[in-house]
């Protein structure tokens, strides 16, 4: 059985999707298919809103701090999915929604999808990853090309006007303190915030 839902520390994760416009030669899904005691993150078929929310009803959801769209692929690949199920689990249990991305949503989706998830995600996490478009570029390898790197940035930045908590991360050990200090700075200028996550790997 598909894994939909899966717990993580205090948080309940949603895997949308496997699908990802990116390449990145740090993803996980290289080397492992699942994250912690997830089980199997690798999806027969991706999950409608109904089965999502039909999966919902195995999980006390009262135990829960927040909802997170994370999974084994980039959430925004299933945007119409992760509307509807953010949407219902905001009414029905009026829990704190968050979005692991990637940040090329508006390029994945052709359009700004900021404006759709205010309102219902309370906080967006951005993988920035470097303050270097060409490192960018290098890592990633994302198939949108030289628009990627610009295009994330823009993505946090539409999402922070539009009221929701973004977080730009990079991950601790990676980086320069230099980059370090450039990542702060490119995140204050977007208004956003700046997170040093610990390596998972
Ligand atoms: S964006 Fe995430 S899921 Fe996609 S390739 Fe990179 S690490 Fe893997």
């Amino acid at each position: 059985m598909d894994t939909i839902l899966y717990e993580v520390h205090s948080g309940l994760y949603v895997n949308l999707t496997n699908k990802c416009p990116c390449a990145c030669t740090f993803c996980l899904r290289q080397e492992m298919d699942s994250v912690g005691g997830s089980g199997p993150l690798w999806l027969s078929k991706e999950p409608s809103a109904e089965d999502v929310i039909a999966e919902f009803s195995r999980f006390d959801m009262s135990r829960y701090t927040e909802l997170v769209f994370c999974g084994f692929g980039e959430p925004t690949e299933a945007l119409d999915v992760l509307l509807k199920a953010a949407a219902y689990a905001k009414e029905r249990f009026g829990i704190k929604i968050r979005v692991n991305t990637n940040g090329l949503g508006d390029l994945v989706n052709g359009k700004r999808i900021a404006p759709l998830l205010a309102g219902l995600v309370d906080v967006v996490s951005v993988s920035l990853n470097t303050p270097d478009p060409a490192k960018y570029m290098a890592l990633v390898r994302p198939r949108f090309g030289e628009d990627a790197y610009p295009a994330m940035l823009a993505f946090a930045g539409d999402c922070a006007s539009a009221g929701m908590q973004v977080v730009m991360t990079t991950v601790a050990t990676t980086l320069t303190d230099e980059e370090e200090k450039q990542c702060a700075a490119i995140c204050e200028e977007l208004g956003v915030s700046y997170r040093i996550r610990p390596w998972e790997g």
